[in-house]
């Protein structure tokens, strides 16, 4: 049995009696929508033409907002409903990032996801979904697709039938008959921050107006191009700052022991106080911070814990966190092994060391790779730009101390100047090379040519690698200044690069 919809545009006629029973039906709060109506107009005067895009959750075959729920609270049920459990959920927003479609919102009243769920409680009592009961002109059909005499299934038989996104392969059950395939793709539409009769929220217009601009400055703007002419609300940008920040103070944490564990393994640190205690204790102290942003970026703080008691094993979550806590393992038996300068103990854990350090680096990326809604994340360049950026901050972090205590900042700089030098190229390499679709090409347009263009051009290029790359050898005051610069330039362009990936608009 598999559950799904058939939505009829050629029988829509824009009413949003679909929207509102299922506002009623599922107690939906004020601004969130479960399924909703969005107007998309064709062509130009007196040749026009608007569409109703009635969109929802897909209950897709394959959802990635299942496999990236840390706690099991999406889940996809026998009958290929994906329901979600409110009582389980931490509010971590990565389904929100993961579901190309747009279908989540966070409960402003529970703090939790939703999204539409096909009224499974009314399905189990043998009822219809609230949205195909109150349609009036039954544009809207339900049914088992695995049933080949049901309605719905003859119908995606018979009729050419599409869906939304069919290239992030999660084999969504919504299908449309009768659609303008411009009115359900959101690249192929033009955007304004505000509509005739509706007004976005100001953030999502900043937003909007932002890619607006970055859109017409492509291509010239063809005035039958379709337009968006009425939408909901959408969250613009779950994962903010904290995110951002996660990714830099992690890349400290990791970077410092990555660093001085390959210093010991190389024979060129000897477990001294800089490699066996500072370089430990700055990454446990940027450990914590990176635990606390973590936390302090759920909804539901207070349920953190669930991520390791109720994990869900294909979550990078999940998978993460027990890296991280690993990594704080060794981190402490090496601090411990550096206090009591015992040499042979740090040359036996280096190697561990090494392995656990980059794996808490990197598995960001595999994290960010399950957020498949969002295109620009998806670099296979991300793995080795997490290294990168770990081996920069490391060596910064580390050569701040060295030049503090008062040391020469030899060989770390020379680490940090590799490190600066594979980031940039890295950094070439994913914006300027040939993007995958036209959605990662505009969010590299934002931050190249776009609103983020000088914090880009100046913070990231210039200060954050070519300044401390040119001054870093004139001493250890300007090695430690170089240090200083390279790590702002990196928390610049993390923040950037949470931002681009969220500014394209999923629906
Ligand atoms: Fe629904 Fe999105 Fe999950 Fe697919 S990925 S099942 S559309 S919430």
């Amino acid at each position: 049995m598999r559950y799904g919809f058939v939505i009829d545009h050629r029988r829509c006629i824009g009413c949003h009696a679909c929207t509102v029973a299922c506002k009623e039906e599922n107690r939906v709060p004020l601004g969130a929508f479960r399924t909703w109506v969005k107007y998309v107009e064709r062509g130009a005067f007196p040749d026009t033409r608007r569409y109703f895009s009635v969109l929802r959750c897909n209950h897709c075959d394959a959802a990635p907002c299942v496999t990236i729920c840390p706690t099991v609270a999406l889940y996809r049920r026998a009958d290929g409903i994906v329901d979600f459990d409110r009582d389980l959920c931490i509010g971590c927003k990565s389904c929100m990032q993961a579901c190309p479609y747009d279908a989540l919102y966070i409960d402003p009243e529970t703090n939790t996801a939703a999204k539409c769920n096909y009224c499974a409680h009314r399905i189990e009592v043998g009822l219809e979904p609230a949205c195909v009961i109150v349609c009036p002109e039954q544009a809207i059909i339900a049914g088992d697709l695995d049933d080949p005499g049901s309605r719905i299934a003859r119908l995606v038989a018979r009729e050419p039938v599409e869906v939304r996104k069919a290239e992030q392969g999660t084999r969504p059950k919504v299908f449309y008959v009768g659609a303008d395939t411009a009115a359900l793709t959101p690249a192929l539409q033009t955007s304004e921050p505000t509509f005739l009769w509706a007004e976005r929220p100001p953030d999502e217009a900043d937003l909007v107006a932002m890619v607006a601009r970055a859109q017409a400055s492509e291509v010239a703007v063809d005035p039958a191009q379709a337009r968006a002419v009425y939408d909901v609300p959408h969250a613009p940008r779950p994962w903010g700052w904290k995110v951002a920040a996660y990714l830099w103070t992690k890349s400290v944490a990791t970077g410092a022991l990555l660093v001085a564990a390959a210093g010991v393994l190389l024979g060129v640190a000897e477990g001294g106080t800089l490699s066996g205690v500072q370089a430990p204790l700055a990454a446990l102290v940027f450990l914590a911070l990176t635990s606390a942003l973590l936390i302090v970026d759920l909804k539901r703080p207070e349920r953190f814990l669930w991520i390791l008691t109720r994990g869900n094993p294909t979550s990078w979550l999940v998978r993460g966190t027990w890296i991280l806590l690993g990594f704080g393992g060794i981190t402490t038996v090496w601090l411990v092994g550096g206090l009591r300068e015992n040499a042979d103990l740090l040359r036996w854990l280096a190697l561990p060391a090494i392995v656990l350090a980059g794996a808490a680096a990197g598995y960001s990326a595999l994290l960010f790779g399950q957020c498949e809604g969002r295109d620009f994340w998806q670099s296979p360049l991300h793995l080795p730009h997490l290294l990168a950026g770990a081996v920069v901050a490391g060596a910064a972090t580390l050569t701040i101390l060295r030049v503090i205590t008062g040391f020469g900042a030899e060989p770390l700089r020379l680490v940090m100047a590799v490190g600066l030098v594979a980031h940039g190229a890295l950094l070439a390499f994913d914006l300027f090379a040939s993007h995958t679709n036209v959605d990662v090409a505009r969010a590299a347009r934002l931050v190249t040519r776009g609103p983020w263009r000088l914090r880009f051009w100046v913070g990231v290029v210039v200060v954050g690698v070519l300044v401390p790359l040119a001054i870093a050898w004139q001493g250890p005051g300007a090695a430690a200044s170089a240090s200083a610069l390279a790590l702002a330039g990196l928390w610049v362009y993390e923040d950037l690069w949470i931002r681009a990936g969220q500014a394209v608009p999923l629906s």
